[in-house]
């Protein structure tokens, strides 16, 4: 089985976006570190193996996890139906919305205010779903565009080359704390969404001691330890 495969192996190899602070991100150290990877060294850990990290290009997660170059996606990665079918899907381990990034100095207040502007988002993103979720909103806009990162779409905003980035709500807290004062969030979200583990399709007993050892970490206050050192409270 998938489970056993991972075990005779000694270890799991997860990949990420690591410009996706605070669930996995390169620290100024160039270590990777986030809520994520504390979350999944732990499982591996109750599992038995050791914890391998790959970053890999958003965009190709899906082939990157076929062609076997990783065994899961974990990521704060949301779930969605296409996603339900290519992959073998954990539960829910926590909970996030799509928000609407604009630097302070910008007059856009509202979604309408973004009427004929340009909007960001990440390549392979569910920016795009909660957009396409919002047919007004979309409809308003001049123009998406689609980058690589969520550093790469703030900086672009930087420069004007665009005017707003959908995003992360997690992702967006992270930046507007680290660089205050540049950055502000609309009031008005986008979607709710919850965060999922993405296995190969099929591989069900993997995903199941995944799951085990999610739920065991939540009954005995491991989870919302990690979650104070990454959230604080
Ligand atoms: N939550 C978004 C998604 O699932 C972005 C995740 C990420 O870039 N790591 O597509």
């Amino acid at each position: 089985t998938s489970l056993d495969d991972i075990k005779a192996k000694g270890k799991l190899v997860l990949g990420l976006d690591d410009a996706f602070p605070p669930m996995g991100f390169k620290d100024e150290n160039q270590n990777i570190v986030g809520f994520d990877i504390d979350l999944a060294r732990e499982v591996c850990k109750r599992m038995g193996v050791e914890l391998v990290v790959q970053p890999i290009s958003w965009d190709a997660k899906e082939l990157e996890l076929s062609t076997k170059n990783i065994d899961c996606i974990w990521n704060g990665m949301t779930y969605n139906e296409e996603r339900a079918k290519s992959m073998t899907l954990s539960i829910p381990y926590m909970k996030n919305t799509q928000v609407t990034v604009v630097l302070t100095s910008s007059d856009v207040n509202t979604l309408a205010d973004l009427a004929g502007k340009v909007v960001a988002i990440q390549n392979g993103s569910t920016a795009s779903d909660a957009i396409d979720a919002n047919a007004d909103f979309k409809n308003s806009l001049k123009e998406l565009v689609k980058v690589d990162d969520n550093v790469q779409a703030l900086l672009d905003l930087k420069v004007s080359g665009s005017d707003a980035v959908v995003m992360d709500e997690v992702v967006a807290r992270y930046y507007t704390e680290k660089e205050a004062g540049t950055y502000k969030i609309l009031d008005e979200t986008l979607a709710d969404e919850d965060y999922i583990v993405g296995f190969r399709k099929g591989d069900k007993s993997l995903c199941a001691e995944v799951e085990k050892y999610l739920k065991e970490m939540a009954a005995d206050g491991t989870l919302a330890k990690i979650s104070e050192t990454w959230f604080g409270k």
